[in-house]
């Protein structure tokens, strides 16, 4: 069983990129997508400072948001951190946790993904968990192993397929204009999809788990990819910042 219930979702991660003037190309995808109607869900994920203004912009369109991380604790004393509870309030519906951007530089393990992820659930967030593999571990041929402890280490209790998404992003593709063959992804993903009938009771809840494609999706590579079998959407870190990009990308669902 390789289907989902679920629309596909085309998310753009913004990372550490945006301020006001950016919300320009909000309004603009806004335009575009007016009077169009693709297949799939649209969200985007701008850094913490943007999602309440976003959130306004956002109001009156089909277009979901998102967020980047989140702490584990409802509260406390986390200088510089943000609640998912937080998130919740700015009208964000997801927040990405386990990005391997924070496994790299904030030296995040699957143990602390799970904890975000599990408070992405308690506030009420779809959790989008990213996985991957590195260009060593892909070259050693561990990478379904790799995938297997991570989904294994990340996946906190009680997730489904309304709760969480999964983001396949090997880790040498993020940025680098780089991407795996459409073997390669079909593999990983199909993997993925086994692997998580361990973590939400069952084959037929796995099957209706988004799995999305992540690393260097852009709009002249993402029909290839979206129709690879188990694929459920992207995730776009750079082509997702200008609105032209970011509907070429949406535009495989047309
Ligand atoms: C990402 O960071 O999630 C990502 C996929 O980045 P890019 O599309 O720029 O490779």
């Amino acid at each position: 069983m390789t289907t989902t219930n679920f629309p596909p979702l085309v998310a753009g991660n913004w990372k550490m990129n945006g301020t006001l003037a950016s919300l320009a190309e909000v309004d603009a995808l806004k335009e575009k997508l007016a009077g169009v109607n693709p297949a799939c869900d649209v969200m985007i994920c701008p850094p913490f400072t943007l999602l309440f203004p976003m959130g306004e912009r956002l109001n009156d369109s089909s277009i979901a948001m998102g967020a980047q991380d989140c702490h584990w604790e409802e509260k406390g004393a986390h200088t510089g951190d943000i609640a998912a509870e937080m998130i919740a309030e700015t009208g964000a519906t997801a927040v990405i946790v386990g990005h391997s951007e924070r496994r790299t530089d904030h030296h995040e393990t699957d143990e602390i993904v799970q904890k975000k992820a599990a408070a992405a659930h308690r506030a009420g967030l779809i959790a989008i968990i990213c996985i991957g593999e590195t260009i060593d571990e892909r070259k050693a041929g561990r990478t379904l192993d790799v995938l297997s402890t991570q989904i294994a280490g990340s996946l906190p209790e009680g997730c489904n397929a309304a709760n969480t998404i999964i983001a396949y992003e090997p880790v040498w593709a993020i940025g680098t204009g780089l991407t795996p063959t459409p073997e390669e992804v079909a593999e990983a993903h199909a993997h993925i999809r086994k692997e998580l009938a361990a973590k939400v009771s069952g084959e037929e809840e796995a099957a209706r788990v988004r799995i999305l494609y992540g690393g260097s999706v852009k709009p002249n590579n993402a029909k290839e990819l979206m129709a690879v079998e188990n694929v459920n959407g992207a995730l776009v870190g750079g082509a997702s910042l200008k609105a032209d990009d970011f509907f070429g990308i949406i535009s495989a669902y047309l």
